[in-house]
């Protein structure tokens, strides 16, 4: 008889999205002339840098010419494009890294999840609260929890709280562990970590033989100079970190599919047998094996962006949502709301008013301005009381979206 995984049946059955999908559905068949805005989930509006389409065009038209087209590729990306990630995104930041640590994939969704295969099963996992529910779901899955309580939690991880009380910056564990997840700028919080805040996770990764899973999704929202971009560009990072990059979010390639995952040469984990071991061989046996390549369209439309072409017209896209999300952090502010991030990323993290809860303050919005954000709780439980608002719309959505509320609070 063939059987499950049975860690399937601990995932949480009302996964986030979900359920916002499940009330402004309801709320819309009851309201069917309402106007709804979403400000919820973190997906790109404005249409693929004129570059980026220019040059997947140029590659379509290579695929129909018997000399250019190409059938499979390297399973680790093509040269020309690791080369100028290498080059743009790291060496030109003072990091260490090289074109071949560099992992071209379809998504920083995957590589989160599926980086996991190359790692035992007894490691103890950390994760900030609230948190990508996508770092916890997928050790869920592997078999890395217990069971979930009624707050959501699930035995045997160790939750770090992020709240506006430590600066949405988590404290370094006073046990050791093994696996930790961090992500900045911060999906939902909008924060960015300091030099001295990633140079203390350094040196306690390496103190503990840990490895950082550093999510950087949205380091192209950084606008404070000081803030660094990469894991990399801290002392000893290449011997305790993994970093995951995508064009998602940069480049509005959520529906196009790039991103990249860096594993430095020099970084190990142990054995059963007690000795070191590359990682970056069991990744590159891991693609190897159980992956077949980004199309070359889509690689070519992601070469683009180190264009310069591409990097104004990326640059100018990302500057459009930071804008959006100044435009929200005034409004909310001017409503009499707190708020933070927003300022380096292109979310903006909101106290609920009087204690209300992030569920409560989510109908209430949909109900009176018929506006969609997300609870904070569904991010975590410390995210109770706080909900996100994404800057991810048109100008036009965000404004109107600002007025109602504002409206509806004065
Ligand atoms: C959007 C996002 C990503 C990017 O995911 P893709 O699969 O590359 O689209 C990664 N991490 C976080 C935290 C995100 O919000």
């Amino acid at each position: 008889m063939a059987t499950i995984n049975d860690n399937y049946l601990k995932l949480k059955a009302g996964y986030l999205f979900p359920e916002i999908a499940r009330r402004v559905n309801k709320f819309a068949t009851e309201n069917p002339n309402a106007p709804i805005i979403r400000l919820g989930i973190g997906d790109v509006t404005e249409p693929l840098p004129a570059a980026c389409r220019d040059a997947m065009i140029r590659a379509v038209e290579d695929m129909g010419d018997r000399d250019k087209f190409k059938g499979y590729g390297p399973e680790q990306g093509y040269a020309w494009l690791r080369e100028k990630i290498a080059a743009q995104d790291f060496q030109a930041r003072g990091c260490d890294i090289s074109a071949d640590e560099i992992f071209i994939s379809d998504g920083s969704k995957c590589d989160n999840g599926n980086i996991l295969d190359i790692f035992g099963n007894n490691n103890s996992i950390a994760v900030t609260d609230p948190v990508y529910p996508v770092y916890v779901d997928t050790n869920v899955m592997a078999g890395h929890t217990g069971e979930a309580n009624e707050k959501g939690e699930y035995g045997g991880l160790v939750y770090l709280p992020v709240t506006a009380e430590n600066n949405f910056t988590a404290q370094i564990p006073s046990q050791k562990v093994d696996l930790i997840y961090l992500c900045f700028p911060n999906n939902p919080t909008g924060a960015v970590a300091t030099r001295e805040h990633l140079q203390a996770w350094v040196d306690y990764a390496k103190a503990n033989g840990s490895i950082i899973f550093f999510d950087a999704a949205y380091e192209a929202f950084i606008s404070d100079p000081g803030i660094p971009h990469s894991i990399y560009e801290i002392p000893g990072a290449r011997d305790c970190a993994i970093e995951f990059r995508s064009f998602s979010k940069n480049a509005g390639f959520t529906g196009t599919r790039c991103a990249l995952s860096v594993i430095p040469k020099t970084l190990t984990a142990k054995a059963a047998d007690g000795s070191d071991v590359e990682l970056w061989q069991l990744w590159n046996r891991r693609q190897s094996t159980k992956f077949n390549g980004v199309s070359y369209v889509v690689q070519r439309g992601a070469e683009a962006v180190y264009s310069p072409e591409g990097q104004a017209q990326t640059k100018a896209l990302v500057s459009f949502y930071l804008e959006n999300a100044k435009i929200i952090r005034e409004q909310m502010s001017a409503a009499g709301l707190q708020v933070y991030g927003g300022v380096n990323a292109p979310y903006v993290w909101v106290r609920t008013p009087d204690n209300i809860t992030s569920w409560d303050f989510f109908d209430k919005l949909l109900f009176n301005s018929n506006v969609v954000v997300t609870p904070g709780s569904g991010f975590g439980a410390a995210g109770e009381g706080y909900f996100r608002i994404s800057a991810f719309n048109s100008r036009d959505n965000v404004n109107e979206a600002m007025k109602r509320i504002s409206t509806h609070f004065k």
